[in-house]
């Protein structure tokens, strides 16, 4: 059987798509399954293609593979410079199918091909270049013991075997920051995509093969979550397991993980990040990252700024700059360039977030803008903004995930501090001037002054509270994927037995 469909994009343009489990460099089946998962359009809600579904037999093979290309041709088996040789290739590939790349993404998930293309996929090739710098520096360090006798010395060795769970709403650059770290330190890789959203981690898997990784590298399992994923985070022979999705589904990973082999886990979750506008802001400036921070891959995002509380003082005017803002943003299908936004991925998404925003017009919020569905295909929701809003309503604790912004109001500094510290969550806020005192006391992974949602491939990201644990990006990831052994050294000390 063949494992790879042709898919018709527009114009005529059409693209191979690899539809089987990627294990030791080859497109296999299932060994004991006939599952399949439908990838879907969401812009048209037409089925594109089907993919093989991994069974947790097949999550076994993969990480056999793993764990055979650790032991032989990867881990400790190969030098930095290696590494970082092949790793700059996948990036040099990834660049010359970028546009391919983000059409399938565009196609399966439903944002903009131009975003993912410019945006996406720019930060990947960037986050796979800067970890391949690294490649070749991973030391650890020199302890003195005492200065006759003994030495200690740490070497930061590639931790195993890891799982990679990622979520639907970056597929490419969740793949990125997941596998490139990984790899710079010598580990091997059982990636599992969401099953919303598989066909661009096996475009890319096919890219890995190019670019020369050894078999077993990186093998690519599309799954349900409750099957593959379940079965990565409980496997024995998984050292490692990395994850960004929901905070529930989070809780599951580290729990079969405890059940299991207590392997280390590392988790990016939920999000319900605040923006703090004070009076001295610049509400024109201001009212545009809080537009970009609600509207940016159409709210499903883990940072969306999805609560904006305003000085009173400024509230009216900035309020007024923000429908304006928020007015602008074209939301339509992947392939028109116009659009910046597109669909929700999926209909079940599509009825989350539309569930939240009747939930915001019972519990007696104001919709200031939007709050309207359309009549046409495709599971879109536009932009809406709430007011009137109190902090026991679900659109204002709840994580949406969706283009659904609250927006409220303080009066002082330590009120606003209170209002954005109060939820569950830690991942981003945004202030404008009093930005030492008030990034200190907020209670968040990232803290944005004068902007929002900007990443850097250099800078660590992570949240607080129960939006995770561990850290990505930055040389904080090389933690997640290294273990750290001393080696203590005896160079002259005779034991003088017994004590
Ligand atoms: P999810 O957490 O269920 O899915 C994310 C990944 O986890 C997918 O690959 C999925 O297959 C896998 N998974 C699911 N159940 C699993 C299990 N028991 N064991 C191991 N892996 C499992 O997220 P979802 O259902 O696709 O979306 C629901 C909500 O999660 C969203 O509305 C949003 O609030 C949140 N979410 C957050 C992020 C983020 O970036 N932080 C991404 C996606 C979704």
């Amino acid at each position: 059987m063949a494992h790879s469909v042709t898919v018709s994009l527009y114009d005529n343009k059409t693209i191979n798509v690899p539809t089987g489990l990627f294990i030791n460099n080859e497109f296999v089946p299932s060994v004991d399954s006939t599952e399949r998962i439908n990838a879907i359009n969401p812009a048209t809600e037409q089925v594109i293609c089907s993919v093989v579904a991994a069974s947790a037999k097949d999550i076994d093979i993969a990480v056999a593979a793993a764990r055979a290309a650790f032991k032989t041709t990867w881990g400790k088996n190969v030098t930095g410079f290696e590494r970082a040789r092949l790793i700059n290739k996948l990036a040099d590939l990834i660049e010359r199918d970028a546009q391919e790349l983000g059409d399938l993404e565009s196609l399966n998930n439903g944002k903009p091909s131009r975003i993912a293309r410019d945006f996406d996929i720019g930060d990947s090739i960037q986050c796979l270049r800067y970890y391949a710098g690294w490649a070749d520096k991973i030391t650890g360090q020199t302890i003195e013991v005492d200065n006759k006798s003994k030495l200690a010395f740490t070497r930061h060795d590639p931790i195993g075997v890891c799982g990679q769970i990622i979520p639907w709403n970056y597929p490419i650059n969740m793949w990125a920051w997941k596998v490139a770290p990984a790899l710079a330190v010598g580990c091997t890789i059982v990636m599992k995509p969401s099953e919303l959203t598989p066909l661009t981690a096996l475009k890319l898997s096919e890219l890995v093969k190019e670019a020369g990784f050894p078999p077993g590298v990186v093998n690519t399992v599309p799954s349900l979550g409750t099957v593959g994923g379940a079965a990565i985070s409980s496997h024995f022979d998984v050292d490692k397991v990395a994850f960004t999705g929901s905070t529930v589904t989070g809780r599951k990973i580290m729990e079969a993980a405890a059940k299991s082999n207590l392997k280390k886990v590392s988790l990016e979750l939920g999000g319900k990040s605040p923006h703090l506008v004070f009076e001295s802001a610049d509400l024109d400036q201001a009212s545009a990252w809080a537009a970009l921070g609600i509207c940016y891959n159409s709210g499903q995002d883990c940072t969306a700024g999805s609560r904006v509380y305003v000085q009173d003082t400024v509230y009216e005017k900035f309020l007024e700059l923000l429908i304006t803002k928020v007015k602008a943003q074209v939301v339509g299908d992947g392939f028109d360039n116009k659009s910046g936004g597109g669909p929700m991925v999926s209909k079940g998404q599509y009825d989350r977030v539309w569930g939240y925003i009747e939930s915001g017009k019972q519990e007696g919020a104001q919709v200031a803008f939007g709050g309207v569905k359309r009549s046409t295909k495709g599971y879109y929701v536009d932009p809406t903004i709430f007011t009137n809003i109190r902090p026991d309503m679900r659109i204002v604790k709840e994580e949406i995930f969706g283009p659904v912004l609250s927006v409220g109001s303080f009066k002082t500094e330590d009120e606003a501090i209170a209002l954005a510290n109060d939820t569950n969550y830690g991942l981003g806020a945004d202030d404008a001037n009093q930005c030492m005192r008030v990034s200190s006391a907020l209670e968040a992974g990232t803290v944005w002054v004068n902007q929002y949602n900007i990443l850097n491939n250099n800078v660590p990201f992570g949240g607080k509270k129960q939006s995770g644990i561990g850290r990505e990006l930055g040389s904080y990831a090389l933690e997640e994927y290294t273990s750290v052994k001393a080696v203590h050294w005896n160079f002259g000390e005779k034991l003088e037995w017994p004590l």
